[in-house]
């Protein structure tokens, strides 16, 4: 038996906000738009939904102080903004962090709740969620959980709930146009961890690995020329390719790479895809012996003859090294192992594994 859930309506192209008809007026005369401080007024995404908007006759307030890795009293200062303005929807617009602000943002707008049951839930039904995604990378557009920083458990946490599934995503390619090399990088690395992990998941199925196939044969042909300067062509297929994968843990979750690379983001302040990147050479390795032929389909669909050609594209495209203190590697491992990223991972993993592969990222 398995299950597959995406009740979310997509848009995918050029302009399809603009060509989205009325289906924003089913939710209310009031949206409350949640963005970061700069990108959503630069890559046009902002503009776009406030002219539907505008065209509709729906009013909007802005909340756009989203700082990347969203903390519990940014999401809780938005929703109060929400509450008192009695909006009727929540349109998060940006990269992963904005759009996970927007759909816990959309929680608390119905919700009371402390910073534990935050995490915990039972909830009520949210505001109508509806998501933008401004990067290539966290398909957070399409999934049921939000990620943020929680002080309480020294760690990034994540609120998770069919009910946070956006109810509708307009994907245009266009808004990652003028996006860095540096996060069109990580972005993309972050969308093939999730297809290759939710592909490796034990909670894979065989409809979520119809879309981590589809996802990693569109992030393959490009892997090898990301540092280059990328075309609108290229932008559409990472993009298709960052909310098929973001379809894809929607069904089965992420695993290890996910599981460990949270630390160092919350205490390395590396990427989030950063810190997948480096830690992908180590988990593909781990993944060769556990489930050698699944993996040999990924290197053929990646289009690289196997771990070692991988584990060079991977050196290139995050050079550098991070140099943990055994205390570090202690703390490190005792907040990997409780997550179900790890009770999702398709091998035996222990405390000196995961103390191992920390280990392994300085050399
Ligand atoms: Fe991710």
């Amino acid at each position: 038996m398995f299950q597959y859930e995406m009740p979310t309506k997509v848009y995918f192209g050029k302009d399809c906000i603009a060509q989205s008809g009325d289906v924003l007026a089913q939710f209310g005369r009031k949206a409350l738009l949640v963005t970061g401080r700069h990108s959503a007024k630069i890559n046009g995404a902002q503009q776009a939904v406030t002219d539907k908007l505008d065209a509709l006759g729906i009013e909007w307030v802005l909340f756009d102080e989203v700082e990347s890795n969203p903390s519990i009293e940014t999401v809780r200062r938005a929703a109060e903004v929400g509450r008192n303005e009695q909006v009727g929807c929540v349109i998060a617009i940006g990269g992963g962090s904005p759009m996970d602000a927007g759909k816990v943002i959309a929680l608390l707008c119905t919700n009371d709740l402390d910073d534990t049951a935050l995490f915990t839930g039972p909830y009520c039904p949210p505001l109508p969620i509806i998501a933008v995604p401004t990067t290539s990378g966290t398909g957070s557009e399409v999934t049921k959980v939000a990620v943020l920083t929680n002080p309480h458990a020294g760690t990034k946490q994540s609120v998770g709930s069919p009910l946070i599934f956006p109810k509708i995503a307009f994907v245009d390619p266009t808004f990652t146009v003028g996006v860095s090399r540096r996060v069109t990088i990580d972005t993309a690395i972050d969308a093939l961890s999730h297809a290759v992990e939710g592909y490796l998941s034990t909670g894979s199925t065989p409809m979520s690995d119809v879309w981590a196939e589809e996802a990693m044969r569109f992030l393959g042909i490009h892997l090898d020329a990301l540092d280059q300067e990328l075309s609108y062509a290229v932008r559409e297929d990472l993009m298709y390719a960052s909310t098929l994968a973001g379809i894809v843990i929607a069904q089965t979750g992420t695993t290890l790479i996910h599981g460990m690379g949270y630390q160092l983001t919350y205490y390395k302040g590396l990427s989030h895809g950063r810190a997948n990147g480096i830690l992908f050479p180590a988990y593909m390795k781990l993944m060769e012996e556990a489930v050698p032929d699944k993996t040999a389909k990924i290197w053929e669909l990646l289009d690289v003859s196997g771990l070692e050609e991988f584990t060079e594209i991977m050196k290139k495209l995050m050079p550098g090294t991070v140099d943990l203190t055994e205390e570090e590697i202690e703390l490190y491992t005792k907040l990997t192992m409780p997550t179900s990223a790890v009770k999702r991972t398709s091998c035996e993993v222990t405390p000196d594994l995961v103390k191992q592969i920390y280990r392994s990222l300085k050399a």
